[in-house]
C-alpha cells in the first residue's frame, strides 16, 4: 500500500484506486501496456501535424476492421455526436459550422426505446449537441417492426443503435432486423458499440458507422473511432471544423490508441485464452474467499451483453449493497466493484483490471465488512 502512495497519482495528492468495475472511462479505462504507455510519451516529444496523423490513423483502423474508411475519436461519446452530425449535416462547410442548428427538417435520430440509456451521460444528449432530434422507437417492454418501419419518415436522418450492457436487451429488435427495415427504405444505421471487442463484426454486418471507445476493450488511451462508409468517415472528419473541435484527439492519444490496436489486432487465441483462464482464477478465488462469509453469496456469471466476460457476483440483498459499495469505496485504498445490479442485490467484481493481489485485498475488505 505505501508502493501506492508513491505513484504519480499519490505525489499530487490524489489517491489510487483499486478498479475492479470493468474498463470504466470513469475511472480510466485501461491499464495500458508498456510498449503503449511508451509509444504515447515518444509521440509527446515530436511535432506533426494532426490532419496527416489522423488521416493516417484512419486508413491504419479502416484496415483493422475492414471498413472503407475510419476517424480516431475521443471516445464512443464524442463517436456518437460526430456519426449524427454526419447523418444530420454532412460535409457541407456552411452546415458544419451552423451545428447544432439545422437548417432542414431532415434531422431526427431513431432510437429503439431500450436503447436510450444514459452510459454517464445519456446517449439523447449526444444526438441533441449533434443538432439531432432523438426519437424514441416502440416501448419499454417490446419493440415490434412496425413500430420501427413506422417510425421511419422524411425526417429521419439516422437509426441508432446502442449494443451494450446498458440497455434492456429483452423485447428489443436484433440490429439485423433494424438494418433490414432501414435499409430498404435507405435509412442510415449507426452503432454505438463502445466497449464491445470485436471490431469487424458491425462493419461485417453492413451498418453504415460505428463507434468504438479505445479505452475500454482494446487497451488504449482513453479514445476512441468511428468506422464505416468514405462518405460519411469524411463528413465525420469534416465536423473537426465545427463540432468536433472542443472533442479534437491530442497526438499522444492517437499514437497510443494506433499501438494498442495493432497489439490487440495481433492477438491469437492462445493470449486469449489465457487470458480468460486468468479471470477464471481470480473469479474462483473471490468465491473461495468468500465462501463462508456470513451473508454472503457469491456466484460465476456471465457478461449482460454477450462478451466473453465472466464476474463474479456478491449478492448481499438489495438492502445492503449500497452499503457495501460505499464501505467498499470509502476505505484505503478505495475498491470499486461494478454497480449496476445493486438494486437487485449484489455487486459484481470484473477481473479484467485487477490482479490477483488486489483480489486479495477485496476478499479481505467484503469480510472485514460482514464481521463489523
Ligand atoms: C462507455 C460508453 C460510452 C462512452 O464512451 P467513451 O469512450 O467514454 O466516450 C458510450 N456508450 C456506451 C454504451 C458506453 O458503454
Amino acid at each position: 500500500m505505501s508502493q501506492l502512495k508513491q505513484d504519480i497519482y499519490g505525489r499530487i495528492g490524489v489517491s489510487r484506486v483499486i478498479n475492479a468495475a470493468g474498463r470504466m472511462t470513469m475511472l480510466g479505462a485501461s491499464h495500458l501496456a508498456d510498449e503503449v504507455a511508451e509509444a504515447m510519451a515518444e509521440a509527446g516529444r515530436g511535432y506533426v501535424r494532426l490532419s496527416d496523423l489522423n488521416d493516417r490513423a484512419g486508413q491504419l483502423i479502416a484496415g483493422y476492421t475492414g471498413a472503407e474508411a475510419a476517424c480516431v475519436t475521443t471516445g464512443a461519446a464524442a463517436g456518437i455526436a460526430l456519426m449524427v452530425a454526419a447523418c444530420v449535416a454532412g460535409a457541407d462547410p456552411a452546415a458544419v459550422e451552423l451545428l447544432p442548428e439545422v437548417d432542414h427538417g431532415r434531422r431526427d435520430i431513431l432510437i429503439q426505446i431500450g436503447h436510450l440509456v444514459s452510459f454517464g451521460a445519456p446517449v439523447a444528449q449526444m444526438v441533441r449537441i449533434a443538432g439531432g432530434r432523438p426519437v424514441s422507437v416502440g416501448w419499454a417492454n417490446g419493440v415490434r417492426r412496425d413500430h420501427l418501419d413506422s417510425a421511419i419518415g422524411p425526417a429521419t436522418a439516422a437509426f441508432l443503435y446502442v449494443q451494450s450492457h446498458h440497455t434492456v436487451h429483452h423485447g428489443m429488435l436484433p440490429l439485423s432486423a433494424c438494418l433490414e427495415l432501414c435499409r430498404a427504405k435507405g435509412v442510415p444505421v449507426i452503432v454505438d458499440a463502445a466497449a464491445e471487442e470485436e471490431f469487424g463484426l458491425y462493419i461485417g454486418m453492413g451498418v453504415d458507422l460505428v463507434a468504438y471507445s479505445g479505452g475500454k476493450a482494446f487497451g488504449g488511451p482513453t479514445s476512441g473511432f468511428v468506422a464505416g462508409r468514405r462518405e460519411l468517415v469524411a463528413a465525420c472528419r469534416a465536423h473537426e471544423r465545427g463540432i468536433g473541435r472542443p472533442m479534437k484527439v491530442g497526438k499522444e492519444q492517437v499514437v497510443g490508441l494506433l499501438v494498442a490496436l495493432e497489439r490487440y489486432a495481433r492477438r491469437d487465441a492462445a493470449e486469449a485464452a489465457s487470458e480468460l483462464a486468468r479471470h477464471q482464477r481470480i473469479v474462483a478465488a473471490i468465491a473461495n474467499g468468500l465462501r463462508d462469509a456470513p451473508g454472503v453469496r457469491v456466484e460465476i456469471i456471465h457478461d449482460e451483453a454477450g462478451r466473453q466476460i465472466v464476474r463474479a457476483a456478491v449478492h448481499v440483498g438489495p438492502e445492503r449493497a449500497a452499503a457495501l459499495a460505499k464501505f467498499l469505496s470509502e476505505g484505503d485504498p478505495p475498491i470499486l466493484l461494478r454497480g449496476h445490479h445493486a438494486t437487485e442485490g449484489f455487486l459484481a467484481v470484473d477481473p479484467r483490471p485487477i490482479d490477483d493481489n488486489d483480489a486479495h485485498l477485496i476478499v479481505e475488505r467484503i469480510r472485514r465488512w460482514t464481521s463489523s
